[in-house]
């Protein structure tokens, strides 16, 4: 993320443009019916010149405001100097007493709504952008007592979080009821993730590709393959050691030969139980990563897909480093507004 260039809305004193409809009505003339001071929350401004207007069509009367303010005591440009200065990585408590610099009085409360604003702002904006890859990831909450799981999707073109559900990854039905109506809206045509079966069964329902995350297969591959060499007969050594060049150079015919592997391995082996169980368990490696190959190499056919699901481990991350700020308000808005944000950047 780099900032460029940082700009904020303009505030008026006051404009002297006269209102071009009617709030109430489609009324078009008006005339002019006083102006009051307004006291504003601003960086630069205490106050500014609000004239009334008075619709010559339906007779009402109302408020014109000039730039950048409006019916809010903040300007528009406070409510975005305080979201950006938190975005920068300022707690609340230290954006407020930054504020104070400008002779600005700001409440965390307050804070904390202009940040649920600006968040809110951006999701509006979000919703209608298809999204061509989607990266999901489970997450367990910090916080005492409640442990709730929480699953959350990022666009992988932009790192932006565009969804957050309270899901349990090893659910079926709930996995299924949270990305169902994602893949529609969005247009999503391939899911990243971990090498969980939920991911695998559900991308399979919803008929979109499914491209598993590198460094957890590897892993979690290479932890089976070192424990198996403990207790697979050595005869059968070089199985384990095919397995991993496979994993390692994914060829597209991998799945064949991983099939092969498997039937080679007798079901039935009359030497001790221990070894008996190591080759069950090899078979059944072999079969699982048979059955999944082409997940773990849509990258390798599809250009703008990840090897990996690392750009949605670093949106959580900014959330959850961010959501910790906001502790003591709703850590659930937190953490949603604080990965709109953090994740958006100062784009805006
Ligand atoms: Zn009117």
């Amino acid at each position: 993320m780099s900032i460029v260039t940082l700009s904020l809305p303009n505030v008026n004193l006051k404009t002297e443009i006269r209102p071009k409809v009617c709030p109430y009505c489609s009324g078009e003339t008006f005339q002019r019916w006083g102006r009051v001071s307004k006291p504003v929350k601003d960086n630069r401004y205490r106050s500014v010149l609000v004239y009334r207007y008075r619709c010559c069509h339906c007779h009402r009367t109302f408020r014109h405001y000039p730039s950048g303010v409006d019916r809010a005591d903040q300007t528009l440009r406070l409510r975005k100097l305080s979201t950006l200065l938190w975005v920068l990585g300022m707690s609340l408590r230290g954006t407020c007493t930054a504020l104070s610099v400008f002779g600005v009085q700001l409440s965390h409360m307050s804070l904390w709504r202009n940040l649920q604003e600006q968040a809110d702002d951006l999701e509006k904006q979000r919703h209608w952008k298809p999204v061509r890859v989607l990266g999901i990831d489970g997450l367990y909450p910090l916080g005492k007592g409640r442990q709730q799981p929480v699953l959350i999707a990022v666009d992988l073109s932009t790192g932006q979080p565009v969804a957050m559900g309270h899901v349990n990854e090893y659910d079926l039905w709930a996995v299924h009821r949270f990305l169902e109506p994602l893949v529609k809206r969005l247009g999503v045509s391939v899911i990243v993730s971990d090498d969980l079966i939920t991911f695998h069964r559900v991308t399979e329902k919803l008929g979109v590709e499914h491209q598993v995350c590198q460094f957890h297969v590897r892993r979690w591959v290479g932890r089976t393959l070192y424990q198996l060499r403990e207790t697979v007969p050595k005869e059968w050594w070089w199985v384990l050691d095919e397995t991993k060049s496979l994993l390692t150079e994914l060829p597209p015919e991998g799945s064949r030969r991983l099939f092969e592997l498997w039937k080679q391995i007798p079901e039935r082996h009359g030497a001790h139980r221990k070894s008996r169980s190591a080759l069950t368990q090899l078979r059944e490696l072999l079969i699982r990563l048979s059955e999944y190959w082409s997940s773990y190499r849509v990258f390798d056919w599809q250009k703008d897909v990840p090897w990996t699901n690392n750009a949605t481990e670093q949106a959580i991350g900014r959330m959850k480093m961010r959501s910790r700020t906001v502790r003591g308000y709703k850590s659930w808005c937190g953490m949603w507004a604080a990965g709109m944000l953090s994740c958006a950047g100062v784009s805006w």
